[in-house]
């Protein structure tokens, strides 16, 4: 049987199992999709134990929070989006070598236009963090036609370092794209990305309410129980808050898409995902 996983550290919130699963079950696929913890510093270790797993025949996995760096550095052959990302968050092993992808991107744009139908075109968007998730945005958010992005982080120099990367991409769109600290954000935004790992950790919304306006779309692209601070916060503000479901079931689609080479039903596993999770 062909196998895949989700490789990260946490891991055990992870319903990527549950939707390739459903992927699978819609679409006649036959595979097996199994989570895996990978210690902090044994990325590359895991990686080569997975693919020597005799249970089945490994084909690929994906890469979660904090590995996708290190994915990028490990594949031999990398999309030109993974490129600019330097992130990979789809590796494909294939007989002449591992391939990396970046699907988060997409899979955010189609949540955002197609699931929570807002049009990016013209809109000011304000993302937050410059981790991986982050890095696999940016492009697509540009190439979606935002008016202007603002990348802020805790550490500057990350999001310094993000938008000159993406600079030519920005001028190729016609867009305003700079880095901010944190705390020196000014003005309000159309769309708002929690790009980063604070949910996870539990911890506060690293800006400040002047960022939201009324109808304000806020994305948390964490999902469950440690989304809730930050949809609470987006709401008693006037804004719309979004969790990361939606982007991770399209996210998830263009990886088996990748993978399988058949489109899954990805409106039809989000409802059954939102039922199941509440
Ligand atoms: P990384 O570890 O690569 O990056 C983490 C980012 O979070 C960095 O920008 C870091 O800032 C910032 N950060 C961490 N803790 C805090 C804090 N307490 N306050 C402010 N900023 C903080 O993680 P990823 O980018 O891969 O993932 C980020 C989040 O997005 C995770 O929750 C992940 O689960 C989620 N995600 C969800 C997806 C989906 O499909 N729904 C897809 C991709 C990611 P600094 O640089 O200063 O350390």
């Amino acid at each position: 049987m062909d196998l895949y996983c989700v490789m990260g550290n946490p891991i055990e919130h992870s319903r990527s199992p549950w939707i390739h699963a459903r992927f699978a079950e819609l679409t006649g696929q036959a595979l097996r999709y199994e989570r895996r913890l990978v210690p902090m510093d044994g990325f590359d270790a895991a990686v080569s134990a997975f693919r020597a797993d005799t249970s089945g025949t490994a084909r690929g996995c994906n890469i979660t929070v904090p590995f996708k760096f290190d994915s990028a550095r490990l594949a031999q052959h990398v999309t030109p989006r993974a490129t600019l990302a330097q992130a990979v968050n789809v590796l494909s092993f294939r007989k002449d070598g591992m391939h990396g992808d970046n699907t988060d991107g997409i899979g955010l744009v189609n949540d955002i236009q197609r699931n929570a139908d807002v049009a990016l075109a013209g809109c000011d968007v304000l993302l937050i963090g410059a981790g991986g998730g982050s890095a696999g945005v940016l492009g697509p958010i540009l190439e979606a036609g935002a008016r202007r992005v603002v990348v802020a982080n805790r550490t500057l120099a990350k999001a310094i370092v993000l938008v000159q990367r993406h600079a030519v991409l920005a001028l190729q769109h016609h867009a305003s794209l700079e880095a901010q600290a944190l705390h020196t954000i000014g003005g309000a935004f159309d769309v708002v990305v929690n790009a980063t790992a604070s949910s996870l950790a539990g911890g506060e919304v690293p800006v400040a309410a002047s960022v939201l306006k009324r109808g304000t779309l806020a994305v948390d692209m964490m999902y469950g129980p440690s989304a809730a601070g930050f949809m609470a916060w987006a709401r008693a503000h006037g804004a719309v808050p979004r969790d990361g479901l939606g982007m991770l079931v399209e996210q998830a689609a263009e990886a088996f898409e990748i993978w399988r080479g058949v489109r899954p039903p990805a409106a039809q596993v989000l409802a059954e995902l939102r039922a199941l999770v509440g």
